[in-house]
């Protein structure tokens, strides 16, 4: 039973003196509760745009003109995509229902509180707790995150922690209303090696505890093997492919997707920071993206649908799907 459904969403920029901007087209992703969904993709394919849309936390020149963000809410069943921003209804499912972590723990956590204080003020306010009583939560919490000395560190500033330190409070703060779902965007990119390594297992262990649906952003395909249940890969905004993390990882059917894998040497070693390394050409820009496959400039594929049809989602497997036009026609010719 999905917990959030995306259907069909897409997502648009204006400009007062340029065209609109497709930031992202007709995405279909499905969040269920105990499972990690990854998006992956290089910087600027539309990945945060799409978590920030769930929490309607858009830039005000942004649009979902089209499609639907389907929530199980507490009250009942909402599309949030048709939900103003700043209503009462939005309010309480952001930071309640759904949270969200971020690469940069700085920009959640105020610089001139303590963490205790911080991670409280989101207890009362959701809980309707006394501060003493939210006080043991969020000393709980500091320790279920696996912050040393919780009591102590409850009354530290964040500068006073070091950066995993300061990502297990961000996380500590993102479970303060034990969400449904926890977004989380590039949470340990910015981490060394083994601090990442534990944060992921932190993670893990959390969603076997608490039973939250994750989103979790990367474009690190080793996070994604360490986290994922299931995968959707992004280009220029179109989901490219997506379906279970381990049948895709098997046999990928886009020449993006295998572009990425192929940049990957050793994919399975476990806790391997593994970044993708740059594909040959360059993303276009999506003020001028191709009529038909976003990817045609920069695929070894390429053939003559390709820059002018925009490929279907089409089945692979149960599950999975891509959009490429090898998928359904023959490839007679290459494109010169
Ligand atoms: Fe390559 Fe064409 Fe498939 Fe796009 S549709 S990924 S250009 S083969
Ligand atoms: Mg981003």
């Amino acid at each position: 039973q999905p917990l959030l459904s995306i259907k069909d969403m897409s997502i648009t920029f204006s400009s007062p003196d340029e065209a609109d901007i497709e930031a992202v087209r007709q995405v279909d992703l499905v969040l269920t509760p105990g499972k990690t969904l990854a998006l992956v993709g290089e910087s600027g394919c539309g990945k945060s745009v799409t978590a920030r849309a769930v929490l309607r936390l858009l830039d005000k020149n942004a649009r979902i003109p089209k499609g639907e963000i389907l929530y199980d809410a507490e009250g009942g069943r909402v599309d949030i995509a048709r939900l103003h921003p700043d209503s009462t209804a939005m309010r309480a499912i952001r930071g309640n229902q759904i949270s969200m972590i971020f690469q940069e723990p700085m920009s959640s956590l105020s610089p001139v509180h303590t963490i205790g204080d911080q991670i409280d003020e989101i207890i009362i306010l959701h809980q309707r707790l006394s501060p003493k009583k939210a006080r043991e939560r969020t000393i709980s919490l500091l320790d279920q995150v696996g912050i040393p000395g919780a009591r102590d560190r409850s009354n530290a500033y964040p500068f006073e922690l070091s950066g995993g330190l300061r990502q297990r409070a961000m996380i500590a703060m993102a479970l303060a209303c034990t969400p449904k779902l926890l977004i989380a965007d590039e949470p340990t990119t910015a981490l060394d090696v083994t601090t990442q390594a534990q944060i992921l297992d932190l993670l893990r262990q959390l969603q076997a505890d608490f039973g939250m649906a994750m989103l979790f952003i990367t474009h690190d395909l080793g996070v994604v093997a360490e986290i994922a249940d299931d995968i959707a890969v992004m280009y220029l905004g179109d989901v490219v492919e997506q379906g279970d993390v381990f049948e895709v990882f098997r046999a990928p059917k886009h020449p993006y997707t295998q572009a990425l894998m192929n940049s990957v040497p050793r994919l399975q070693r476990k806790a391997e920071r593994t970044r993708l390394t740059p594909i040959k050409g360059t993303v276009p820009s999506p003020k001028d993206r191709p009529v038909g496959c976003a990817f045609t400039s920069r695929c070894p594929h390429a053939f003559a649908p390709c820059p002018g049809q925009r490929p279907e989602r089409t089945p692979v497997s149960p599950g999975h799907v891509a959009r490429c036009h090898l998928l359904t026609h023959v490839r007679e010719e290459a494109l010169a």
